[in-house]
């Protein structure tokens, strides 16, 4: 029989943080993690190159959030990265966000002002008042030539759907630029911890009241887990009811296959990461992870990211169908007594990093409210 007072499934960015909250007020936590290792899709390892890799995709981390900042800043070291994406379209590398050396390098103009650019993308942008979908919501922004270069095909590759299928919010992540910025993210906190992510959740679960198991499918265990105060489960949310009742309807979700080649020379690429939104190749985007603080060997590491249907479920896929099938899920989830759905898979959300610190976070808070003293909350 497994014993703690707290039981949580998963040991991603939800799973840890509540483990740590609640061992930091003298509960006992049993953590279940199915993989053979703790941090979820942040997990990063060394490779046999000696490069810094994270095994699920680039994580990097950016946020508004000063409490997240402050909350992640107590189990790393962080140092400052701003990360920049390219993208190979037409034979040519431009930045995206779209910014003014995009709309120059692909169309031969020379605008050089913010006016410029304004007027340039008034002239080709279809004004939507409310994009209804990812597709109005390009065209609001950039225009239907950028949409047809940058965007529909991409976005395709990624989610097997085009954009007029999925939600505006997907689309609306990549913001356009009136300048030169050619910063993926503008948040006023950008930074990736030294030695990586897989550290800090080491740190976070380093507590003598915290025990996890890995290689432990809480599935597989559930009949040998009772007597918990209460149950926090991370996992896709239809998983936990698929055993119950076979008329639900399965949620989407992509996973990704990445496809490592490990190359005998110093560079391969001149950025971390390098999308093809074009339909000239099947892969979304090239991943050489030694550019990422900007690490030194003479040999390199990329990854290709080839997205796909089956595998570990990476992204919940936004949209009105699938919204409408989680609202069944979480009105049985709002049922359960003591059982809280936390995190990407479990609130079936696209949540970022910071968010999904947040998101875990208040709910500790708002569950425990009435017994933090003041200083705590
Ligand atoms: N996207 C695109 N072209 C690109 C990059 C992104 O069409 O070159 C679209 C695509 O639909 C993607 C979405 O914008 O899913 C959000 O991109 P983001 O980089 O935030 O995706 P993530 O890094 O979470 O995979």
């Amino acid at each position: 029989m497994m014993n703690a007072d707290i039981l949580i499934i998963g040991a991603g960015i939800s799973g840890a943080t509540l483990a740590e909250r609640y061992a930091s007020i003298g509960k006992k936590v049993l953590v279940l993690e199915k993989r053979g290792h703790i941090a979820g899709n942040c997990y990063d390892e060394y490779d046999e190159n000696g490069i810094l890799v994270s095994k699920y995709g680039a994580h990097l981390f950016h946020t508004n959030d000063d409490g997240v900042w402050e909350y992640v800043q107590r189990f790393a070291e962080w140092y400052p990265w701003e990360h920049e994406v390219i993208a190979r379209v037409d034979d040519k590398t431009v930045p995206i966000p779209v910014n003014i050396n995009t709309v120059n390098i692909l169309f031969g103009e020379n605008i050089t002002t913010e006016e410029e650019m304004k007027a340039w993308l008034d002239k080709n942008r279809i004004p939507f008042d409310v994009p209804k979908n990812g597709e109005e919501a390009v065209l609001n922004r950039v225009g239907p030539v950028l949409y047809e270069k940058m965007f529909k095909h991409y976005t395709k590759k990624q989610w097997d759907k085009y954009p007029e299928e999925l939600n505006a919010s997907v689309l609306e992540r990549i913001p356009v630029r009136f300048n030169h910025d050619g910063r993926y993210f503008s948040d006023t906190h950008q930074a990736l911890p030294k030695g990586g992510y897989t550290k800090i959740f080491e740190n976070m679960l380093n507590h003598p009241n915290i025990t996890v198991m890995l290689n432990t499918d809480y599935f597989d265990v559930k009949d040998q887990c009772e007597g918990f105060e209460k149950l926090f489960y991370t996992g896709p949310i239809d998983r936990f009811f698929e055993f119950k009742d076979e008329m639900m309807e399965k949620l989407e979700y992509r996973s990704i296959n990445f496809v490592t080649e490990h190359l005998d020379q110093e560079y391969f690429q001149e950025n971390s990461v390098v999308n093809y939104p074009g339909q000239e190749v099947d892969y979304t985007r090239i991943i050489e992870y030694k550019h990422f603080g900007n690490q030194k060997s003479a040999k390199t590491s990329i990854v290709k990211e080839y997205t796909v249907d089956t595998g570990e479920p990476y992204y919940p896929v936004p949209n009105e169908r699938n919204q409408q099938i989680y609202e069944k899920y979480k009105e049985k989830a709002d049922q359960l007594q003591n059982v809280y759905f936390v995190g990407r898979l479990a609130n079936y959300k696209y949540f970022n990093m910071d968010q999904a610190f947040r998101n875990a976070l208040d709910l500790f808070n708002s569950i425990e409210a009435s017994n933090l003293k003041p200083h705590e909350k």
